[in-house]
């Protein structure tokens, strides 16, 4: 029976990939595409942030089913913004223990919903063995031990309370590495390696997995280097990030007999979980959101929630703005309207959306249910201006153009929480900007709805198995469920 690899590669681009293909520099992606089937529309999840991608990738749904609304976001339970560690200095600004505490047990064990299973769990319930190697989402049914490294104790001063769950296997760099049976060499794990979430040390645990004979059933391998490079080189030099990302894929391969072998033993699934856009080089690329709400009494970071109107956690290419003060909404909203450098700007209305076009106020609301289908066999009903969020009737059937499977996502993120929340997107070239957050002047960056964001590249090989299309990521967790389902008839 065949195993399943599953190959997470942060910010990859299916134009940058062809690009490289064509150029023939990525020999492993070119033999991966070459033997299998490739797809260059697949559509990943809104916001197009780490967290609420992860989330959905291992529960096949979106954030208003799982409940985790982005990279930051502001919990009114604890009346708190929660940051998964995005930024140093806004990380510093909110407690690097609580940052901690948040990534490392609380989005896993309280912020995804209960109501839903992951990936992880599925297997396990069917017998099958996982690994998951430095994902940030990991739920399972085993409990792992974290242990902070030395100086990260030291400056963290943090204790985590209870273990945290994860698959059979589950690494999270120097902080939790079980069931890996050798030593993983210091210098792939230290802090200038960023405590082990890298590449190397992602390729290292795979490969010693498949040669000490112990590779799971499934293995979720994370690769974030390229979205770091890209971040400050920009999407236009992305090539040679990705020659390095196809050669820690070709030291996988190499790991088998052959090339070959390695289809025979194993099902390679590649993907992306969002693109970035390139923003421009000169400051007013940046929309700076505390300039924009200055007339208001905007939640600083650091600060107790008290008298204020509002709080704005940033994700880059898109923001969650949260009145506290429901009188205060048209007002908020009268304000973020007159900025034309927003691309839009969506709330939630009676069961649906309302959405508006920053600059020329085109508006169109939406809600599920209706007798508008789109190409994924979602219905909708839809009153307005469709050409604010470029969607079009062809055949009868609904397309989405610039803002890939819109309706669902902007909807999953609004309904991922209960309370106000009206979600602000970047024109393309543009980024937000708010005190302390970090920005990217002439590289790159993601967050929003918009295609160069939104849009990922899928290749599947070593099996027939058929998958929804065109696909979306959240297709993949019963993509795979099925295929081991399929083996075992
Ligand atoms: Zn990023």
């Amino acid at each position: 029976m065949k195993k399943i690899i599953l190959l997470l590669v942060d910010s990859l681009m299916p134009s940058i990939l062809e690009d490289c293909m064509r150029q023939k520099t990525v020999p492993a992606l070119q033999f991966l595409k070459d033997r299998g089937r490739y797809w260059s529309n697949c559509v990943t999840v809104f916001p197009t942030m780490t967290a609420s991608v992860d989330s959905s990738l291992l529960t096949g749904v979106y954030p208003d089913v799982h409940r985790v609304p982005g990279l930051v976001w502001y919990n009114p339970e604890e009346k708190a913004i929660i940051n998964y560690l995005n930024g140093w200095k806004c990380v510093r600004k909110l407690g690097l223990s609580a940052c901690a505490q948040n990534v490392l047990y609380n989005l896993n064990e309280k912020h995804l919903s209960k109501e839903i299973t992951t990936l992880f769990e599925e297997l396990e319930c069917r017998g099958k063995t996982s690994a998951s190697i430095n994902t940030i989402i990991h739920r399972g049914n085993k409990k792992h031990r974290v242990q902070l490294p030395f100086l990260m104790n030291l400056a963290t001063g943090f204790r985590l309370h209870g273990d945290i769950s994860g698959p059979d296997v589950l690494t999270l760099g120097a902080m939790v590495q079980t069931n890996v049976k050798q030593r993983i060499p210091s210098v792939i794990q230290g802090c200038r390696r960023r405590y082990g979430i890298n590449d190397k040390y992602a390729v290292h645990v795979a490969k010693q997995l498949i040669q000490s004979n112990s590779q799971p059933d499934f293995m979720l391998v994370y690769l974030p280097d390229n979205d770091h490079e890209i971040h400050i080189k920009g999407p236009i030099h992305a090539e040679e990030s990705l020659i390095r990302v196809d050669q820690h894929i070709q030291e996988i391969l190499n790991v088998f007999d052959s090339w070959d072998d390695a289809l025979n033993q194993c099902v390679f699934i590649v993907t992306s979980d969002h693109g970035q856009t390139h923003i421009g080089k000169e400051e007013e690329f940046n929309i700076d959101l505390d300039k924009l709400l200055e007339s208001f009494r905007v939640l600083q970071l650091g600060e107790d929630v008290n008298d204020h109107d509002l709080v704005v956690c940033n994700n880059e290419r898109m923001a969650y703005i949260y009145p506290l003060k429901p009188d205060k909404q048209p007002q908020i909203l009268r304000h973020l309207l007159s900025e034309a450098r927003m691309d839009l700007i969506a709330w939630k209305e009676d069961r649906g959306v309302s959405v508006r076009e920053g600059g020329s106020g085109r508006a169109v609301y939406f809600e599920p249910g209706g007798s508008n289908i789109d190409i994924y066999g979602t219905t909708w009903n839809i009153t307005g201006e469709w050409a604010t969020l470029d969607v079009k009737f062809n055949e009868g059937i609904l397309h989405y153009g610039d803002y890939p499977d819109v309706l669902s996502r902007l909807y999953g993120a609004l309904y991922s929480q209960d309370i106000p929340v009206i979600v602000v997107t970047a024109r393309p070239r543009y980024e937000f900007k708010s005190r302390l957050y970090p920005v990217h002047l002439n590289g790159g960056s993601h967050g929003s709805l918009h295609k160069y964001d939104s849009t990922i590249p899928l290749i599947i090989t070593g099996t027939e198995h058929r998958i929804n299309e065109p696909p979306r990521l959240i297709d993949l967790k019963s993509f795979i469920i099925n295929i081991f389902e399929n083996f075992s008839k």
